[in-house]
């Protein structure tokens, strides 16, 4: 075969097998694109596990009409246009491939009105060329955006789809992890037309826990040490459950958040543990829920699609001052007290 320039929906569809895996992954890109635009309140419905429908409302800034067959073209973002604002990334998406990735195996609609304009408009991405008709809509300002039949059009993908409760066990999952991320956002969401969750806005310490326990059990939040620690423009904030000494496990929750993103990341990770071995002398992992604050431009978060990973550039300063801080906190209760306290 001769070098030949792939057509755009193949380029998306490519594009989307990496950050496109299962409803969840759409639900968490749709998402984020809430939080940037603003939004202080986030619906979020799916049927059938997602694989039928999600359909995802906000009342953030809107798109005007004149943007909306950008957002839906690969390589598009109102959010970076240099590298410098790329290096000091404050916003949760940059790369402007989620909609078009999205589109490119869905049946996509695209309805918003920003506060500046009268009406709303509707974008729809359809056939082989990904051309994109708009026609006008109802909707009040924010976005709404419909993804149906997930990987129609992708057979492969679709054959790996799980249960429809599998599914929407990700979804959940998801759902909690980012409402953890940003407490001053309402997010409800409705599976098969019923509410399943709500956590509500929390903007002072108590309803904060309340939401914490919403969202972790009770028993979580019961259990659970506050931490709070800052040292050279690093911040570290949030709540840990010990590991109890008689090697029973904590709940098996452990969040991570850097900058407002979740993160799966290895470094924090393993200064938890190793806080837990120099603290108290166990090997087990504590139940946590913990924020990490600092200066955009010392984080690269530009190293996986998906961007559950980031890089620091002082590593070893970061490292070190979670693993004192979470030492101390964690040296504060001693095992036998951890025990009884349960
Ligand atoms: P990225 O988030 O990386 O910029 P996306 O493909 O997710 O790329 O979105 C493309 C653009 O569409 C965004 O940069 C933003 O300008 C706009 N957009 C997407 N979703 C929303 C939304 N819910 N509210 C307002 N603008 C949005
Ligand atoms: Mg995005």
């Amino acid at each position: 075969m001769s070098i030949q320039i792939l057509p755009p929906l193949l380029a998306n569809q490519i594009a989307a097998g990496e950050v496109v895996e299962r409803p969840a992954s759409v639900v968490k890109e749709l998402v984020e694109n809430c939080l940037d635009a603003g939004a202080d309140r986030i619906d979020i419905e799916v049927e059938k596990g997602g694989a039928k429908l999600i359909r995802i409302r906000d009342n953030g800034v809107g798109i005007p009409k004149d943007e909306l067959i950008l957002a839906l073209s690969r390589h598009a973002t109102s959010k970076v246009a240099t590298l410098a604002d790329l290096e000091g990334i404050a916003s949760l998406g940059f790369r402007g491939e989620a909609l078009a990735s999205i589109s490119s195996v869905s049946r996509l609609t695209l309805t918003s009105r920003p506060a500046t304009q009268p009406e709303a408009w509707q974008a729809q991405a359809e056939g082989r060329d990904m051309a994109v008709t708009v026609r006008p809509a109802a909707h009040p300002v924010g976005t709404t955006v419909e993804v149906l039949d997930l990987f129609f059009n992708t057979p492969a993908r679709r054959k790996f789809l799980r249960s429809e409760k599998t599914e929407f066990a990700h979804i959940d999952e998801l759902i909690r992890r980012l409402a953890l991320s940003r407490f001053d956002v309402t997010f409800v969401l409705r599976h098969n037309g019923k509410p399943v969750r709500q956590y509500r806005a929390a903007s002072d310490p108590a309803a904060c826990n309340r939401r914490v326990g919403v969202a972790c059990g009770e028993r979580f939040i019961q259990q659970a040490l506050t931490v709070r620690s800052e040292h050279q423009g690093l911040l570290l904030h949030g709540w840990l459950v010990p590991p109890k000494a008689d090697g029973s496990p904590a709940p098996e929750l452990q969040y991570s958040y850097v900058n407002g993103r979740m993160m799966r990341d290895k470094l924090i990770n393993h200064a938890i543990r190793q806080a837990c071995v120099e603290a108290l002398g166990v090997e087990l992992a504590p139940a946590y829920v913990l924020y990490l604050e600092l200066d955009p431009r010392q984080v690269d978060v530009n190293v996986h699609p998906a961007k559950h990973e980031v890089r620091f550039h002082e590593a070893r300063l970061v490292h070190d001052f979670l693993l004192q801080v979470l030492r101390e906190a964690l040296r504060s209760v001693r095992p036998g007290v951890a025990e009884s306290a349960s």
